[in-house]
């Protein structure tokens, strides 16, 4: 069964990436894995509970988790928080983590099948 093996393979993948508390279209999937890959080379300064400098080798960007913002502007942009601020959230795995993707996606707990 073609569909019983690309479920296996995302609950494999699901594994050793993020716990999501729901499920997530399948676009944000795609999209927050690959900068997950990508931020390992960032350094990010954490300033306050919901702001951070993020440094990559050719630009700084300032994230304000809070306002859903970057100084980058994707996050206003697309509605997905950039690279910066999955580099930020995702260092310590940040409380707003989880309610940040809630709220910019759509949560139907059943969007595989
Ligand atoms: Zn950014």
């Amino acid at each position: 069964m073609i569909r019983g093996k690309l479920m296996e393979q995302r609950a494999t993948r699901k594994m050793t990436s993020w716990s999501w508390q729901c499920e997530i279209v399948p676009y944000a999937e795609e999209y927050i894995r690959d900068i997950t890959t990508r931020k390992e080379h960032l350094i990010v300064r954490q300033s306050t509970t919901f702001k951070a400098e993020v440094e990559s080798l050719h630009s700084r960007h300032i994230v304000d988790i809070e306002s859903r913002g970057c100084t980058c502007k994707v996050w206003q942009l697309i509605g997905l928080p950039c690279i910066h601020a999955i580099a930020f959230i995702g260092m310590k795995e940040h409380p707003l983590w989880h309610t940040t993707f809630m709220n910019t996606s759509t949560c139907t707990g059943n969007s595989y099948i």
